[in-house]
C-alpha cells in the first residue's frame, strides 16, 4: 500500500489509462486505489464516470467522481476545491485527460481542431497544474504526473496538432519541475506508446493502419495494456521516486530507443 492515506486525483478517469490508474484492483495490477489512496477522478462523461466509481468502490477503495472539463478554468478550480473539501488535501495528481482529432497533413488541418486540441491537452493540463500546485504549496508537498505521449518526444506524420500539444506537455512538465523543485513538489511525465484503449482503436482507424502494423514498429512486438501505464504513474507518485523530477518516462516497448 505505497500510497496509504494519500489523496490522488486523476483527470479523464472515465475510461482507458485514466480509469486503469484510478481503479483499485484490475488484473492484480497496482493502481491508485490498490496502493491505498483515496481517489478523486474527473471526466466530461458522467455515465462512464459513475461506472468507474462503481468499479472502484466494489474493490473497497474510497473514491469521488466529479464531472469536470479540464478546458474550463472554473471546472478545474472547483475540482481541486471538491477534492480538498472531501478528503482534506491533495497529494498526487495524474493529469491524463486528452483527445486526438483528424489525421491529415498540417496544411489541411483546421484551425478549430488545432485550438480544440491545445485547449484540452495543453491549456487544460496547464490549468490543472496551476490549481493543483496552489494547493500543494499550502501543504509543502505534492506529486504531479502528466500524461504526454511518445508524440511528446518524437513525431508521427499526419497529427501535427496532437504532436504539438504533447510536446507542450513536456515543456510544462520540465518548467514546472524547476519552479517547485525546492518546495517539495515533484513533477514528471509519462510518454505512452500504443496502449489498448478506445481512443487508441479510434486513432488507428483514422490513421488507416491496423494494430499489427503498429506492433511491427515496436521492438517488444506488442502494444501495452493501460495498467502498464498505471503502474509507472503509481511509482512516480510514491516515495520510491523521491529524487525524480522533470523527467519523461517512455512506456513504449522500446519504440523511442532507436
Ligand atoms: P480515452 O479516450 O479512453 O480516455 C480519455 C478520457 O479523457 C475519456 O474518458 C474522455 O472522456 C476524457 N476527456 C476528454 N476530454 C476531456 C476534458 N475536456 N475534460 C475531462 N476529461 C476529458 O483515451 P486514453 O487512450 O486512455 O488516453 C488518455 C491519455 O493518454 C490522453 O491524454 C492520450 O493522449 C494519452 N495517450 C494515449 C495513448 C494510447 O495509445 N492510448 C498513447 C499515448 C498517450
Amino acid at each position: 500500500m505505497i500510497l496509504q492515506d494519500k489523496v490522488a486525483l486523476v483527470t479523464g478517469g472515465a475510461s482507458g489509462i485514466g480509469r486503469a490508474t484510478a481503479l483499485a484492483k484490475l488484473n492484480e495490477v497496482i493502481a491508485f486505489g490498490a496502493a491505498g489512496a483515496k481517489v478523486v477522478f474527473s471526466d466530461i462523461r458522467s455515465v462512464e464516470g459513475e461506472e468507474t466509481a462503481d468499479l472502484i468502490r466494489e474493490t473497497g477503495a474510497e473514491c469521488l467522481f466529479v464531472k469536470s472539463d479540464v478546458s474550463s478554468e472554473a471546472d478545474v478550480q472547483a475540482l481541486v476545491q471538491k477534492t480538498v473539501a472531501t478528503y482534506g488535501k491533495l497529494d498526487c495528481a495524474f493529469n491524463n485527460a486528452g483527445i486526438d482529432l483528424a489525421v491529415k497533413p498540417l496544411h489541411e488541418q483546421l484551425i478549430e481542431d488545432f485550438d480544440k486540441i491545445m485547449s484540452i491537452n495543453a491549456r487544460g493540463l496547464f490549468l490543472c497544474m496551476k490549481y493543483e500546485i496552489q494547493q500543494m504549496l499550502t501543504q509543502g508537498a505534492g506529486v504531479i504526473v502528466n500524461n504526454s505521449s511518445t508524440n511528446g518526444l518524437v513525431a508521427l506524420p499526419g497529427i501535427s496538432p496532437y504532436v504539438a500539444s504533447k510536446h507542450a506537455v513536456m515543456g510544462l512538465t520540465r518548467s514546472a519541475a524547476l519552479d517547485y523543485a525546492k518546495q517539495g513538489i515533484r513533477i514528471n511525465a509519462v510518454n505512452p506508446g500504443g496502449i489498448a484503449t478506445e481512443s487508441f482503436d479510434r486513432a488507428l482507424m483514422k490513421m488507416g493502419i491496423t494494430a499489427d502494423d503498429l506492433t511491427a514498429m515496436v521492438p517488444m512486438g506488442r502494444i501495452a495494456q493501460a495498467e502498464e501505464v498505471a503502474q509507472v504513474v503509481v511509482f512516480l507518485c510514491s516515495d520510491a521516486a523521491s529524487y525524480i523530477t522533470g523527467q519523461p518516462f517512455a512506456i513504449d516497448g522500446g519504440y523511442t530507443a532507436s
